[in-house]
């Protein structure tokens, strides 16, 4: 047993812990973060192979210029000092290839329609359409604007109900142009008939302002933010797994960690999936219809990595995200052909100073379903085996295959090449099957797959990429959201605005 008894005890240190433990701890509460693993950060965690630092989860985020809404969170969180940016390209941040052909995002409302116009003449009003409806859609969302409200009203029912498939067909009947205007949707693992209309609207809106990548790893908000926390009184252990959320006939009392030790606090927060907080919790309180609708929901897909580490000066700096697709319809990448796979990818290389004329290292990203990797899933990292191994080597393989067509020549330029797959992403964040981005969102069951930050027990709450969204503004939001659990959402929306 810990002597000390907390006021809130956190589970888990991704974004979404680590915020609410800013905000609560500045406000004065006794705050915990327990984390599992010996890194905090969630999927802002990094890695270094071979001296080179490697990021797992959050590559780039958008809006950070003075006054717009992420640069204000930054502010408010005390970040601004301490995390690097580095602008993408403004005439292109993000270059999506289909069959070939690329066409590039511009930076800029008014940019992104005029470089859109130049492969699509006849289609500019469907581009500016595109544009204000997606403004439209960010601007009915008050906490996107960190405007105060009454009723908690988080976005109008039309963008929830309606699909982002619908949406662009609505905006332009051409098939190429819909194509495009869906292209980064890996961002958000959009699925054709399920996402609704505001996950993208609300995404693209961010980065279509402005791009930046993080110079020199995502770890710097992480490691800020635990900094923040400590200096207002707050602790954070690392290697403290939570087993399980003791309760007695009411409430949460303490957590068990898997050392045997028990920590008790007021209140709790969960920032470990909504799926596995469940399994952590014994109490009858929680019913089994309650139980078997968490358990049943679906969760968005997981991916396969390729870290890839370059010989020194031997290729550019490549300052945009380049998306590639391999057929027509983008939305097929979801349900790839496991003999044709990657049918599309991701492609980034990582900023580790201003201006460098070279890259150091890149990531290519490509879907993976859990099925390809399930006979390995009672294993663990390093102890997987030779045939684990192999498939990753055969899968590594067939990246660099793909991606010496877009960029020819590109193997010579490489040193050495690491790789993850879904299992990764289960062992080092815990979230179901590897899963990128949580439960999937779907316009079909809205209510259903809304996650609250309230529980069926009084004293906890959840957080992170599951409440609210994901992404980088998606789990701040949802933060704010589990702090006014104490503090009072339009207190900490004022708070945040004029910070
Ligand atoms: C490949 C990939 C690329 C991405 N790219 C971007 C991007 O470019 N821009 C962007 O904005 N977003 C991006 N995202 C999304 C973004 O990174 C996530 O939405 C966000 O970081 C998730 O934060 P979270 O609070 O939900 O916690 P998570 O990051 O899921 O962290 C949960 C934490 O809980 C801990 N934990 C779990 N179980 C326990 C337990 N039993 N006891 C104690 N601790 C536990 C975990 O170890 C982990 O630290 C990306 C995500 C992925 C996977």
């Amino acid at each position: 047993m810990d002597r000390e008894k907390y006021d809130i005890i956190i589970a888990g240190s991704g974004l979404g812990g680590l915020v609410c433990g800013y905000i609560l701890s500045k406000h004065g509460y006794k705050v915990l973060i327990v984390e599992k693993n010996a890194q905090i950060g969630g999927c802002l965690q990094t890695f270094k192979r071979d001296g080179v630092k490697f990021d797992t989860g959050m590559h780039y985020i958008g809006s950070m210029e003075e006054g717009q809404i992420l640069h204000r969170f930054f502010k408010y969180l005390n970040l601004l000092n301490d995390v690097e940016l580095s602008r993408l390209d403004p005439s292109g941040y993000d270059v999506i290839s289909i069959n070939g052909e690329v066409y590039k995002y511009a930076s800029g409302f008014e940019n992104f329609v005029e470089e859109l116009s130049k492969k699509f003449p006849d289609h500019k009003t469907d581009i500016q359409d595109y544009v204000r409806r997606i403004q439209k859609i960010a601007d009915a969302s008050p906490l996107y604007k960190l405007q105060e409200i009454n009723d908690y009203v988080f976005i109008e029912v039309d963008y929830i109900k309606v699909g982002i498939n619908e949406f662009i067909e609505s905006c332009t009947k051409n098939k190429r142009l819909q194509s495009v205007l869906a292209g980064n949707s890996p961002l958000y693992a959009g699925v054709k008939d399920k996402t609704p209309t505001y996950i993208h609207a609300l995404i693209n809106n961010l980065y279509i302002q402005n791009a930046f990548r993080i110079v020199g790893g995502s770890d710097s908000i992480a490691l800020s933010l635990a900094k923040s926390i400590r200096s207002h009184g707050g602790a954070i252990k690392t290697h403290a797994e939570v087993e399980e959320f003791l309760c007695d006939d009411q409430k949460v009392t303490a957590v068990l960690l898997k050392d045997g030790t028990t920590i008790e606090a007021d209140y709790f927060i969960s920032n470990i999936h909504p799926q596995i907080t469940m399994d952590k919790i014994k109490a009858k309180q929680i019913r089994k219809i309650y139980r078997e609708r968490i358990a049943n929901l679906d969760n968005s897909i997981s991916n396969f990595t390729l870290f890839i580490k370059f010989k020194k000066e031997a290729t550019p700096y490549l300052n945009y995200n380049f998306y590639y697709y391999d057929s027509e319809d983008v939305w097929a990448s979801n349900n790839y052909d496991v003999n044709a796979w990657p049918q599309s990818y991701l492609y980034m290389h990582q900023s580790v100073e201003q201006n460098a004329p070279f890259a150091e290292s890149a990531e290519m990203i490509a879907y993976m379903n859990w099925d390809e990797v399930r006979q390995w899933e009672n294993t663990n990292v390093g102890k997987r085996g030779k045939d684990y191994e192999a498939f990753k080597a055969e899968k590594a393989k067939k990246m660099l295959d793909k991606l010496e067509e877009s960029f020819p020549g590109i193997r010579d330029a490489i040193e050495s090449v690491y790789t993850s797959t879904p299992l990764t992403y289960r062992d080092y964040t815990a979230t179901k099957e590897g899963s990128m981005y949580g439960i999937i969102r779907d316009k079909n069951f809205p209510t259903q797959t809304l996650i609250s930050q309230k529980t069926k027990l009084p004293n906890l709450y959840m957080t992170g990429q599951n409440i609210n969204s994901h992404g980088i503004l998606g789990v701040m939001i949802g933060a704010m959201i589990t702090c006014s659990e104490f503090l009072g959402l339009n207190e900490i929306v004022r708070e945040i605005a004029n910070s």
